[in-house]
């Protein structure tokens, strides 16, 4: 058998380890990316393309008790879940509730504001180097208010967002209309989130990331990452091309992560929160300028390349068990209500599914069992947002570097 050797091989292409196996190049390392499909064609592909520069605080676990109430029932079409999975994800769902407390969750704020505040720069690099900055827009985003209250409660949250000094305008009802046209009159305003940069195709990004990593010299396999192995002192992983052997092996497989970190011995509790997709092809006439927010609704309407794609909110399921669109419809019956949005486009919903850990912070760095291990994955609901920024960090502190934020917060052994 051939026999590919590389100073680092990253498991999986989706946007964190396709941005790892960039930066640790232009640090000199030879690296050959690991993935059993193409580069960025599970959740990388179908998210809402946000790169969210204005999430400084976490998505944590709701500790209203109407807001309990309502998820307890079952039929909102923002939280859903699969009644027998709930046994199994109580204690993690536990551990989120309690990481979720206004002083743990002040904490994680400004644990992870440092990736946060590069997310857009990091991503700028990169689209300049891989030529697809045709694929983002600077326009933010905006978060739609159907009444007054909807309006005073937002304003009232960004108001205390005041230290971070985000970037939003207050749109009344005919300045909404003057941003996007096609949004139903009845629309009370909206909040413009203007610092995040959205995508028309997330997964194109991905790959287009990917092809610069081809360019630059970098190689791609498809091989299944749970056969990796560490003997004398390296990393081997049978693939179509031939043996992978590598001093280092970064860990990027999202979602997938714990199929190999179980093998090797790591307990990381990593939950998975599913979410859905459905493109639409709006009538002549119709279309949005940018991402637009139905909280109420629990779903992000996107323009993409493919049309106008509708992205849900959370499912509480087993990561491999068959997809339950049901937010997706419900989703679909509110958006419909704000804009025309035309036919499906596709004739099944895609489905993905976020790496997510309890303290809503990645898992990055050295894996601290296995010398040349580690880790980069858990970046939950902004994974494309953070994907380049991390894989800076990790590459940074893999290659001697002193990383540009402290890595200590996100640490295996913290589990
Ligand atoms: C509906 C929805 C909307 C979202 N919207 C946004 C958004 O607007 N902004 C944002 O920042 N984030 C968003 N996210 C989250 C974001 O998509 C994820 O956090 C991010 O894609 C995770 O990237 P990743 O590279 O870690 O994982 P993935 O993209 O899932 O990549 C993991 C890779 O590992 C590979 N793999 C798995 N197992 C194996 C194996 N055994 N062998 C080989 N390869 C393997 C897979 O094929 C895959 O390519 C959203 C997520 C969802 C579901």
């Amino acid at each position: 058998m051939l026999t590919i050797d590389s100073d680092v091989a990253v498991l999986g292409a989706g946007i964190v380890g396709v941005s790892t196996a960039l930066h640790l190049q232009a640090r000199g390392r030879s690296v050959v990316l690991v993935d059993r499909r193409g580069p960025g064609e599970e959740t990388s592909y179908g998210n809402a393309g946000l790169i969210e520069r204005s999430s400084v605080v976490p998505y944590a676990f709701p500790r209203s008790v109407l807001t309990l109430l309502r998820f307890a029932l079952n039929r909102s079409a923002d939280v859903r879940y699969h009644w027998t999975h709930l046994p199994r994800v109580a204690p993690w769902l536990f551990q989120y509730w309690r990481h979720s407390s206004p002083r743990h969750l002040a904490d994680a704020a400004r644990d992870m504001l440092p990736l946060i505040e590069r997310c857009v720069s990091e991503h700028q690099l990169l689209l300049k180097d891989a030529e697809a900055t045709h694929l983002a827009r600077e326009t933010g985003w905006l978060e739609l208010c159907r009444t007054p209250k909807d309006l005073a409660f937002s304003r009232e949250a960004a108001e205390r967002l005041g230290e971070y000094g985000l970037s939003y305008d207050l749109l009344d009802r005919s300045q909404l209309h003057d941003l996007e046209p096609a949004i139903n009159p009845s629309v009370f305003g909206a909040i413009h989130w203007r610092d995040p940069v959205t995508v028309s195709s997330p997964g194109a990004v991905t790959k287009a990331y990917a092809e610069l990593f081809l360019r630059r010299g970098g190689r791609f396999v498809h091989a299944d990452a749970r056969q990796v192995k560490q003997s004398d002192g390296h990393w081997k992983l049978p693939s179509e091309a031939g043996e992978v052997r590598a001093r280092d092996v970064v860990l990027a497989l999202g979602a997938w992560s714990t199929d190999v970190t179980e093998q090797l011995g790591y307990r990381i509790p990593l939950a998975v929160k599913r979410g859905y997709h459905m493109h639409f092809s709006p009538p002549a006439g119709v279309s949005l300028n940018r991402p637009i927010l139905s909280e109420y609704g629990g779903f992000v309407l996107s323009p993409m390349l493919d049309g106008i794609r509708l992205t849900t909110g959370i499912e509480l399921a087993p990561r491999d068990s068959a997809p339950t669109p049901v937010q997706l419809d419900k989703a679909e019956a509110i958006a419909r209500s704000l804009i025309p949005l035309g036919n499906r486009v596709e004739p099944e919903a895609w489905m993905g599914v976020r790496p997510c850990l309890p303290d809503m912070k990645p898992v990055i760095g050295g894996a601290g069992k296995h010398p040349g291990l580690w880790f980069n994955f858990g970046h939950a609901h902004h994974g494309f947002t953070l994907g380049p920024v991390t894989g800076r960090l990790l590459a940074e502190q893999m290659t001697g570097e002193t990383p540009a934020a402290d890595l200590l917060p996100y640490r295996a052994c913290r589990f």
